[in-house]
């Protein structure tokens, strides 16, 4: 007799039936039961909280939040928090399940977590923020901790977010619990590296990709949409290590030159006008446009759903590092999956994020601080690693199918592995 979770509040949500559907490939192919597969759609635990706040004009505004803990075989839970109007139950659920898999694919020692609260924080002050983010953290205290559940930053939360978690956190256990959120500012034990290593991460995998399909990453040309903090950084390390960035974008649309943008130039315009497009040695293009340019690596770093059914025939890029999270629909995996691209899937090509938040934990909690040179290099090291077993197995066993097949079997498969050796399964 199993539990009737037909009622479960994330069941109907289609990102979560994305989830799912994923999760039933890998598993088909693991040739694991349907009981299993019962197991592990499903969060271990999920706690919803009332957060009220005291806004500046001195009403009272009643906001709702979760916390998803997904799978702890291999670890505590680890994942983000987002603040975003659009966050639902079900889309946090399966962010969680994602983070599952990326943390097992990544060698890292946790299972998969992720929170959000439904708020458009663009609307509140500074001082409602902060009672947001602390009322939060205290009302989800008892499920997190260093050795427990680790939450970071995800969509519009960022280190001084984190600040007020680990000050409500430690205050509620009487010490200094650095372990207990990642992506922290500097000061407090985060590191300065943490910001760069999603982008970082993305341009790693790149560079690994282009060894094996061009001998090198020298020349190559590379188109980046999105100019975030992800973008920006796997723009800029690609430079430095010999390709021509080519075309970069942002929400508000692109800019293109075939002779090479300058990257550190490109940054500084973003900065002071918030918007590429002010960028003047380069031709506008729309975001739709650098997605079609004929270059030889794309690194679409923006939102979801992108490369589709409809675009990913004039897709000319040999190589395609995901730095958002689903940006390509499974449509247009397969299909470029035929035409040989290498598609290097989100949850291998941006896992620097949360590699990088483990290095800064084994940091914390050993109280030894380590150089930036020292973080970066470990990512460095452990990434490339992750990609050379992912593409290996994908070549010998999935290379007619997308990249992601081979992802998805390694995480599951190893989550499935610890799941049996602990007795759950
Ligand atoms: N939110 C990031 C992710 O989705 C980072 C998570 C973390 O560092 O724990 O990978």
């Amino acid at each position: 007799m199993s539990l009737d979770f037909s009622g479960a509040p994330y069941e109907k949500d289609p990102v979560y039936m994305m989830a799912v559907e994923q999760l039933k490939e890998a598993a088909q192919i693991l040739g694991l039961s349907d009981d299993v597969v019962e197991v592990l759609r499903h969060p271990e635990r999920l706690l919803q909280v009332k957060i009220p706040v005291k806004l500046d004009n001195g009403k009272i505004a009643v906001f709702i939040g979760w916390r998803s803990q997904h799978n702890s075989a291999l670890g505590p839970y680890k994942g983000g928090i987002r603040y975003h109007p659009n966050v639902s139950v079900g889309e946090v659920v399966a962010l969680s399940m994602w983070m599952t898999w990326k943390n097992a694919l990544a060698g890292i020692p946790y299972g998969g977590g992720k929170g959000g609260i439904k708020v458009d924080p663009h609307k509140l002050s500074p001082r409602e923020l902060e009672e947001l983010s602390r009322k939060y953290f205290a009302s989800i205290s008892r499920m997190v901790g260093e050795n427990v559940d680790i939450p970071a930053p995800d969509v519009y939360t960022d280190p001084q977010t984190m600040a007020w978690f680990f000050d409500e956190y430690s205050k509620i256990v009487g010490y200094p619990a650095w372990g207990v959120v990642t992506a922290k500012p500097f000061q407090i034990g985060g590191l300065k590296v943490r910001v760069i290593s999603t982008g970082y991460g993305v341009a790693l995998v790149a560079r690994e990709a282009a060894k094996k399909v061009f001998g090198g990453l020298e020349g190559r040309t590379v188109a980046v949409q999105g100019f975030g903090n992800v973008g920006r950084y796997a723009a800029f390390y690609l430079a430095q290590w010999g390709a021509r960035v080519v075309a970069v974008s942002d929400s508000k649309g692109g800019i293109y030159n075939p002779n090479g943008l300058d990257v550190e130039k490109v940054m500084k315009v973003k900065n002071k006008t918030r918007a590429v497009i002010n960028y003047e040695d380069a031709k506008r293009i729309s975001n739709e446009e650098l997605l079609e340019l004929d270059v030889d690596i794309l690194v679409p770093a923006a939102i979801e759903d992108v490369i589709t059914e409809k675009n990913a025939d004039k897709v000319k890029a040999k190589i395609i590092s995901e730095g958002a999270n689903g940006p390509t629909t499974p449509e247009a995996d397969e299909k470029l999956a035929k035409k040989g691209v290498v598609v290097i899937p989100d949850i291998l090509a941006n896992a620097g994020g949360v590699t990088m938040s483990w290095i800064e934990w084994c940091h914390d909690r050993m109280g030894c601080w380590l150089t930036e040179e020292e973080a970066l290099d470990r990512l460095d090291k452990k990434m490339s690693e992750n990609f050379n077993l992912v593409f290996s197995e994908w070549e010998k066993k999935y290379s007619d199918k997308p990249m992601r097949i081979a992802a998805y079997v390694i995480a599951v498969s190893r989550v499935v592995d610890a799941m049996k050796l602990r007795g759950w399964l």
